[in-house]
């Protein structure tokens, strides 16, 4: 199905899976990413975002500069997106005290931080299994986990993209232990480096019998690789029309995790215009700030606000529905402020 398929038979079949599920709406929510800290032991080929820790550009936020990113943003989003590298010094505690300080001043903020490598990272750290940390960072204020750093889930090219990081079982398993504490997560795809086609379909399927044994999977997530300042001269590249093939091919698939996202941070407006008719039901959030892909090449806008938001989804004929983190909290979105709540006929979470 992967290179067989025509495009247009994919993207129609995908685009008629997402239709069942959703109808006519696409989802965003209003967030902001901020980034703790861009210091990290590892250097992952695919990666322009990380420092060492004497680089010029290094920088790890104290929680009082965390916050005050946060701040000018704080009557507008209701989730703050934090992710980082790995840091040689922060423990469980240091993120459990950040959580702890934007709870307090931000009660209705939600926030959606940490990676599985992060999360193993700070448990070593710390002395303490993963579940335990996650455990700590849920009585925190830790609400949900991002589903960054999955890549491929296929050990023989994460040893080539980014040996050190946590073997594919390990992604999976703290995704897992995540789900049974009841922290909702995200899953992701990182495609367009050294991967094959088969390595793609093995991502897709521990996924899917992934969320069969544990059920918390939110959103998949699939992004290209982009290349600006990394080291991964032999990434293969993916065309247009083949990261709208792997957005329709994972929506068909992947039939027990709710949401398909186009990431607009990394693959732009004009191809998220096309993902969102071709499986994908959400278009991620206004991001105010983003570093990561920007940092490899990306030049899409962060400055959109929620009527830009619901222009764009309005562009391709459906209708933005503004939700909160874990969906639980739905309503119809027209540009100029006009909202009315919604009972979705959304299929069954997880
Ligand atoms: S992808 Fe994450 S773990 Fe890998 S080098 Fe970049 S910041 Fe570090």
């Amino acid at each position: 199905m992967h290179n067989e398929a025509t495009i247009s038979g994919l993207a129609a079949l995908a685009d008629m899976v997402k239709r069942s599920r959703f109808g006519n709406h696409v989802f965003f929510n209003e967030n902001l990413h901020v980034n703790t800290t861009n210091i990290c032991t590892l250097a992952c080929r695919f990666c322009a975002f990380r420092r060492g820790s004497r680089h010029h550009e290094a920088y790890a936020l104290t929680p009082k500069e965390f916050i005050s990113r946060i701040e000018p943003f704080s009557n507008t989003i209701d989730e703050v997106h934090a992710v980082g590298g790995l840091h040689p010094q922060w423990n469980v505690y240091d993120y459990a005290n950040l959580f702890h300080d934007v709870k307090l001043r931000f009660p209705k903020i939600s926030i959606k931080s940490l990676t599985a490598v992060e999360v193993k990272h700070i448990a070593k750290r710390s002395g303490i299994s993963t579940k335990e940390a996650l455990r700590i960072l849920l009585d925190s204020g830790l609400d949900s986990l991002p589903g960054g750093g999955a890549e491929i889930l296929v050990d023989s090219v994460r040893n080539r993209i980014c040996r050190g990081k946590e073997l594919s079982r390990e992604y999976l398993a703290i995704h897992g232990e995540a789900h049974e504490l009841g922290i909702p997560t995200n899953c992701t795809m990182l495609f367009g480096t050294v991967e094959t086609v088969k390595d793609r379909m093995t991502h897709l399927d521990l996924l899917r019998e992934q969320q069969d044994k544990s059920g918390g999977f939110l959103c998949f997530v699939p992004y290209p690789f982009l290349p600006d300042r990394t080291r991964l001269p032999e990434a293969t590249l993916p065309s247009s029309e083949e990261i709208i093939r792997v957005i329709a091919i994972s929506r068909i698939m992947l039939d027990n995790i709710p949401h398909v996202k186009a990431y607009r941070m990394n693959i732009g407006d004009d191809l998220a215009t096309i993902a969102i008719k071709s499986g994908a039901d959400d278009i991620d959030g206004t991001v105010g700030h983003e570093e990561i892909m920007h940092e490899a090449g990306s030049k899409v806008r962060t400055d959109y606000n929620r009527d830009d938001i619901a222009r764009l989804v309005e562009s391709t004929g459906q209708i933005a529905v503004k939700r909160n983190t874990d969906y639980t909290n739905t309503v119809v979105y027209r540009p100029n402020g006009h909202i009315h709540r919604l009972a979705l006929p959304i299929a069954e979470q997880g």
